[in-house]
């Protein structure tokens, strides 16, 4: 227990992209801290990068940008040349052919084929003339926005294997507002007449997202690089250090206890999934606080990286597989994100993603199984033999995405309020810390405004980092749609 008057000493809990880039600024600041990190053996959290007999592999290909200038500079400042600049090229498979992505009309419509193009074409008008009144489902409203036949290609297997719903159960809100300009009719026209301005819109727009900065080692190096100047500092990450309890006394937590030991401090920031972080408070949350956090869901991913012997597999960073005929949703060639990703360049690794429930039949499936699925559905979509792999290995991550169903924010403004009012001394920041489908940059300004209030006694609240990673004064208590990213949710119950 640290007594009153005595210098400050922060408690990070979790060191991810938001753990660490508090401790980094802590440190900036004079201040002691320390990182307690429940992985045995790396630091990066979900943007950790994993090593398997010398290929490495992100968890989901890590992309870096951000709007935030100072996140930029943060990232130049930590790894300086290290950070390569990548173009970028995804595209979407759909039965054995490649469409480009972002969609564009006339590339769709060709490597359709004429007879399927004229499908789609009547499709679209017939939904044109016919429109669903009253669009209650994702499904009823894209449908009527592009027409049955290419809502079932562009949207339809892919949302669902994201996000493990029927797009006949999700709200047609989220299309509404994220794609509500987006008319297959005025793609057309402005393909064949673009105005000037759109002409200028579409360069920036595309320089935007054909080019993003990456480490030439994958994310984990800057998360491992943040780790090795604290150490060198005199604080290195407790690594094996899950938090299993989180002492508090009058209004005040005063320690954290994890398996190797009891850790004290002035002020905690915790960046660890705000289910566990209520669970773990000794004494308990009251129950109302402690049920809103049960509430809160999430959605699991599994990464399974095959190494294959061949120099050049596709020229991809990713592709989207919207193919219905397979349960693999991406796959990511980690060679063109980096060509240290690999150690021989005679050689290719690459990530099939699987979206996932824990505890459901892939997730329990075992490592063996998992890695014949991805050899056979590689095999199917005619990427590549299954004799030319080599290895495989399979990562398990739990907790990739926080589920946004209809009431999560009416239970993270629940646990707000009372760690507001009960313990002001802990702070949240982060993705799960904060229960945001974020990127790293929101992840590292919430914590960097988490680090500047303890270090400066300002009052900096990261609630109000939008999900471009800015800060907003005006944001309000609620706005979900300025802070987090937008994502379909299920159709509210009838009342
Ligand atoms: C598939 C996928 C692709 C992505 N692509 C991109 C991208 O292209 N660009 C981008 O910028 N972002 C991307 N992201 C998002 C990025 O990974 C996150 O924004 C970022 O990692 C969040 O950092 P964080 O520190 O808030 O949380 P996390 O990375 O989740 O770190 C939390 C840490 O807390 C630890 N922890 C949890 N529980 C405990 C406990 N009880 N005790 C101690 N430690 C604990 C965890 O082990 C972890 O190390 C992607 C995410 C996913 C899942």
């Amino acid at each position: 227990m640290i007594a009153e008057g005595e210098r400050k000493h922060v408690v990070v809990m979790g060191a991810g992209p938001a753990g660490l880039t508090a401790a980094y600024e802590l440190l900036k600041h004079g201040l002691p801290v320390t990182v307690l990190e429940k992985d045995p053996k790396q630091v990066g959290g979900l943007a950790r990068t994993v090593e398997h007999n010398g290929y490495r592999f992100d968890i989901g290909g890590h992309r870096f940008f951000s709007k935030n200038e100072e996140v930029e500079e943060l990232w130049t400042e930590i790894l300086g040349d290290e950070m390569l600049s990548r173009g970028r090229l995804s595209r979407i498979y759909y039965r054995g052919r490649f469409f480009a992505y972002p969609i564009q009309a006339f590339n769709a419509l060709r490597n359709l084929g004429p007879f399927e193009a004229t499908l789609c074409l009547a499709s679209y008008l017939r939904a044109r003339l016919r429109p669903i009144k009253h669009p209650k489902t994702l499904e009823e409203w894209v449908r009527n926005q592009f027409g049955w036949r290419l809502y079932s290609i562009f949207f339809k297997t892919y949302t669902e294997k994201v996000w493990g719903i029927s797009t006949r159960e999700l709200s047609a809100d989220w299309a509404a507002q994220r794609i509500k300009s987006l008319d297959l009719w005025v793609v057309i026209r402005s393909a064949l007449l673009p105005s000037r301005k759109a002409k200028k819109r579409g360069e920036i727009v595309t320089t935007l997202i054909d080019r993003f900065r990456y480490p030439r080692l994958g994310p984990g190096q800057m998360w491992e690089r943040v780790a090795d100047i604290a150490a060198a500092k005199g604080q290195p990450v407790q690594l094996g250090h899950a938090v299993r309890r989180i002492h508090h006394r009058d209004g005040a937590v005063t320690s954290v206890e994890t398996d190797g030991g009891t850790f004290d401090g002035t002020d905690f920031i915790s960046s660890i999934p705000i289910r566990e972080l209520i669970n773990r408070l000794d004494p308990p949350a009251p129950a109302p606080v402690r049920k809103a956090a049960d509430s809160l869901g999430y959605r699991d991913f599994i990464s399974i990286a095959l190494m294959i012997d061949r120099p050049s597999v596709f020229p991809d960073n990713w592709i989207y597989i919207h193919d219905p005929s397979v349960k693999v949703g991406r796959i990511q060639n980690f060679k063109n994100w980096s060509p240290d990703m690999v150690p021989d360049q005679a050689r290719t690794c690459l990530g099939l993603e699987y979206f996932c429930f824990e505890g459901d039949g892939l997730w329990s499936s075992s490592d063996a199984e998992l890695v014949a699925l991805a050899k056979k559905e590689l095999a199917q979509l005619g990427i590549c033999g299954e004799g030319e792999v080599f290895d495989g290995v399979v990562v398990r991550q739990q907790k990739a995405y926080p589920v946004y169903d209809d009431s999560y924010q009416a239970h993270v403004g629940v646990v707000r309020e009372y760690l507001a009012t009960s313990l002001p001394n802990l702070h949240l920041a982060g993705r799960n810390g904060m229960h945001k489908y974020n990127n790293q940059d929101h992840s590292m300004m919430t914590a960097l405004l988490v680090a500047r209030s303890i270090a400066a006694g300002l009052a900096l609240d990261p609630w109000k980092v939008n999900a471009d990673a800015v800060y907003h004064e005006d944001i309000k208590v609620g706005e979900h749609d300025l802070t987090g990213r937008q994502v379909p949710t299920r159709i509210p119950a009838e009342v």
